[in-house]
């Protein structure tokens, strides 16, 4: 057996010891490359007094990168089963710094194995990575008990993410990321890094929280209004949002916004704005 140099055998033995042959309907890309794993859990900032929570550990080549990087407690959800061996060696090598958790990531709470601060770091499955990231971003309190989201998603949902007004990425996730955070493209990472290789490039996103929203809005109708603006994203703002409220060109006027103007013309001011508005009728 060989030793990798965090003293854990390397990734791709763990991966053919305990048959864990990559599926499909999981998302499951695996990272093998150990100064890889550490180079994207620098990307999350200093790590030895925060713990982290981590989705999709699968084998376990992120958490490990985390844990060599000095992560004081990770907790990580993982839904496939077969991973649960090579993850419970990783937590018995950093004795009671690694909390791994059974299950879906949608359907479990984990706040009570998780001490302030909190930094999410994941490579995240592409099933539900999006649907994870708006759960992250539209709770009702703010801040979150999170204080940065450190996620690999594929390059182009990193670059909606990180979209200016008026590009063709600019979109809902634009919005409600940069609203309550801080964003940053932190890097990208080629499909030859990946096993098996993914088609698209990947890329790693740091988004770290802003203590109070750049503007006041309620984070349900905000998402409301934008996913319906940008559903239609063509069509001019009194087509796209009719039906979200009545009279919507006059409330679209009252907030001194064209209803002739696209959604993706539209600033996360005039975003919150008109979601102040909506919230009035
Ligand atoms: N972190 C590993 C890495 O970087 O090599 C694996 C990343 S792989 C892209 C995504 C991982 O998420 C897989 O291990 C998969 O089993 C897991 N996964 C998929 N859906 C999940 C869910 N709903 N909840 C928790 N884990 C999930």
């Amino acid at each position: 057996m060989s030793i990798a140099g965090d003293g854990l055998p390397p990734l791709r033995e763990v991966i053919g010891d305990h048959g864990l042959s990559a599926r499909k309907s999981l998302g499951q890309n695996f990272l093998l490359d150990l100064n890889l794993t550490a180079k994207i859990a620098r990307q999350a900032g200093d790590l030895t007094d925060c713990d982290v929570l981590e989705i999709g550990p699968g084998p376990g080549g992120l958490t490990r990168g985390l844990l060599a990087e000095g992560a004081r407690h990770v907790v990580a959800i993982e839904k496939d089963e077969r991973c649960l061996a090579a993850l419970a060696d990783v937590a018995d090598h950093y004795p009671g710094r690694l909390t791994v958790l059974s299950g879906d990531a949608l359907e479990i709470d984990p706040m009570e194995y998780l001490t302030a601060p909190v930094r999410v770091v994941a490579n995240l499955p592409y099933n539900v990575g999006t649907e994870l990231l708006v759960r992250w971003l539209t709770p009702d309190q703010w801040p979150p008990y999170w204080i940065s989201l450190t996620l690999m998603f594929q390059k182009e949902v990193a670059q909606r993410i990180t979209a200016e007004c008026g590009s063709k990425a600019y979109g809902r996730l634009s919005i409600l990321a940069q609203w309550r955070c801080q964003v940053r493209m932190a890097m990208q990472i080629p499909p030859e890094a990946f096993t098996p290789p993914p088609k698209v490039t990947s890329a790693v996103v740091h988004l770290e929280r802003r203590e109070k929203p750049l503007y006041d809005a309620d984070a349900k109708v905000l998402e409301r209004v934008v996913a319906k603006a940008f559903g239609q994203r063509r069509k001019m703002l009194r087509a796209s949002l009719k039906g979200l409220v009545p009279d919507i060109e006059n409330v679209l006027l009252s907030v001194g916004i064209k209803p002739t103007d696209r959604a993706e013309n539209l600033t996360v001011e005039q975003f919150c704005a008109l979601a102040r508005a909506v919230a009035t009728r």
